[in-house]
């Protein structure tokens, strides 16, 4: 079915937002934990990250006290350079987090400025990083916002102009035109940021395409405010709220098309979650069946249940793999086993699934009791399975859930990596690792276990299905930390693809599936796992097409993404039946 919902590629932050929060976080998370961090003036123009900065207990001061301590970190905008060296004598360790590109403008002003140049800003007299470039003009600095305010202006001996990074791309060229016919010896310099204009041309093409816009992002937010401008100027009804409560659901329902796009400094966990609400609101409308396939596919999404049974998929792949017979209790305690780790793991994660999946964050804040109890009954439930599959599928379990219950406890002390004996979760990156650990051994040992058929000829085998079942888990775990990964940073945790990015995690992922394909293929063709591996190909296959295809996404907003991630599991189990029937 064809998407009726458009979002834009553009849409969330830029680079030096990005930035911006980023060392923000980092001081607060990891590198001065402990002591006084500040922002002088907001660092970015969003409520809903203000807010979580306040959590983070960033404080945002606006005047320069006479004596301060502890760390400032100038916002994204910059500030007037007066103001940076008064921060510093104030006593204060100051972290520069202006943009790049905003530092680019602020040295075209000073050369300029310095060898006796006028300056022309195109920009709102009020804006930040207007305030912060007019520092570096001093005497010589002008604002403009309209053809009007030039036409006021004085004649200068020599000039040039600039424009606020989010300038309005038209406004900016009509301006140009206007002053170069008059003054044809000033100099100009299209400063406005390509993210800028990529982004109001993209909402400009999208807006053809529609019959409404949604814009989201901070009231304050200048660039948000102009991507709204540039939907009107396209004749389309368009909308700038801050999130989705602000929406008219009636009419944006009613409508036949939509596009969303959002400012630069808007998160992503916020562009979702007006998606998400959007795409409800149009199903409920239509009273589709659609809806009710929907509202369970979430539940069993977010409930675990659909990984439980993608585990159970995989120990049936996996035994189909070592060609060895395999009973449905065995396929019960894997998916029990998964259930019972994951709802744990959840339960513990509800502050950083506020900000990636906020519904899920409120069903496991509001079931907390019903889904602490039904992973505890599961976690015993596979306990007593495995001990009825045998003493060896007892042991392997056991060893499992201690190692799982063990993994908050302060029991590791490993010189240069941690402090004294610290939990294993405070090794970084370590979560993905232990959890493709947990599924290799499920998939592989429980099934070899309670089939008691272990021999030391089918040691490789057994080498090359873990390592199989552990590669596609620690897949599925790195590519859902990719999707969450500015509600991780925001919650403080350090996973795979913060501490190595987005884009070097991806590419692993990519190589790593390879492999898999790779791995399956020699292991057939040697006869080290049965023929089954040839056909099995196609899973990793598909991950990888799938991977491919959403790398090239700007934002991941959508359900049904995570939703097939999820299914990939059950890929493996469908062709293990497939090859059953089959052979
Ligand atoms: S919009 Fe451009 S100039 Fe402004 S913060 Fe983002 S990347 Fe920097």
């Amino acid at each position: 079915m064809k998407d009726d919902i458009v979002i834009a590629k553009t849409a969330g932050f830029c680079m030096g937002v990005r930035r911006a929060v980023e060392i923000a976080l980092d001081e607060a998370n990891i590198k001065n934990k402990g002591s006084e961090i500040f922002t002088f003036g907001p660092l970015i123009h969003n409520p809903q990250v203000l807010k979580l900065l306040e959590d983070k207990k960033i404080q945002c001061i606006e005047e320069i006290p006479e004596k301060g301590k502890g760390t400032i970190i100038i916002r994204a905008h910059g500030i007037p350079p007066q103001s940076k060296k008064k921060l510093e004598q104030a006593g204060f360790e100051v972290v520069d987090a202006t943009c790049p590109r905003v530092i680019k403008v602020q040295a075209i002003i000073k050369k300029h400025s310095a060898e006796g140049y006028d300056v022309i800003i195109a920009g709102d007299h009020d804006h930040a990083e207007v305030i912060g470039l007019l520092g570096y003009a001093g005497e010589k600095g002008h604002v403009i916002n309209s053809i009007e305010e030039f036409e006021n202006l004085p004649a200068y001996e020599k000039a040039i102009v600039v424009a606020q990074t989010t300038q309005n791309t038209k406004f900016y060229k009509d301006l140009e035109k206007t002053i170069s016919e008059k003054f044809p010896d000033y100099k100009f310099f299209n400063t406005i940021c390509d993210s800028t204009e990529k982004r109001q041309e993209e909402i400009k093409e999208i807006s053809k395409d529609v019959d409404a816009v949604v814009v989201v992002g901070g009231k304050t937010s200048g660039n948000t405010k102009r991507l709204k401008e540039v939907a009107s100027q396209e004749g389309k009804t368009a909308f700038h709220i801050e999130n989705e409560s602000e929406l008219d659901m009636n009419f944006i329902a009613a409508q036949k098309k939509i596009g969303i796009t959002a400012g630069a400094s808007t998160p992503n966990w916020v562009i979702s979650q007006v998606y998400k609400e959007i795409k409800t609101a149009r199903l409920k409308k239509e009273k589709s069946a659609l809806l009710c396939c929907f509202i369970v596919l979430k539940f069993l999404f977010r409930s675990n249940i659909l990984l439980a049974a993608g585990a159970g998929a995989l120990t049936t792949a996996a035994a189909v793999l070592l060609d060895i017979p395999l009973e449905f209790p065995t396929v019960l305690t894997a998916s029990l086993y998964i259930f019972s780790i994951h709802t744990i793991n959840n339960l513990t994660l509800i502050d950083s699934d506020r900000f990636n999946d906020p519904q899920k964050a409120n069903m496991y804040e509001k079931y907390k009791f019903p889904l602490s109890f039904a992973a505890v009954f599961a976690g015993f439930l596979c306990i007593a399975m495995s001990f009825s599959l045998g003493i060896l599928p007892f042991i392997a379990v056991i060893i499992m859930t201690i190692a799982g219950l063990c993994y908050k406890l302060p029991i590791v002390n490993i010189p240069k990596i941690t402090n004294g004996f610290e939990p294993l979760s405070r090794i970084k990156g370590s979560k993905a690792l232990l959890i493709a650990g947990a599924w290799g051994m499920l998939c592989t040992i429980l099934p070899i276990f309670s089939a008691n058929d272990f021999s030391f000829s089918k040691i490789p085998g057994i080498l090359v299905v873990f390592i199989f079942c552990a590669s596609m888990a620690f897949f599925r775990t790195i590519w859902f930390d990719i999707l969450a990964i500015q509600g991780n940073k925001i919650a403080g945790e350090i996973t795979i693809p913060i501490l190595y990015g987005e884009k070097r995690t991806s590419d692993l992922i990519k190589y790593l599936i390879l492999s898999m394909i790779f791995l399956l293929f020699i292991s057939s063709f040697t006869g080290i796992i049965s023929n089954f591996g040839y056909l099995l190909m196609i899973y990793p296959a598909i991950s990888l097409i799938f991977i491919l295809i959403n790398t090239k996404k700007e934002i991941q907003p959508g359900f049904f993404d995570d939703l097939i991630t999820e299914s990939f599991f059950l890929t493996a189990g469908i062709l293990a039946l497939i090859w059953k029937i089959f052979s």
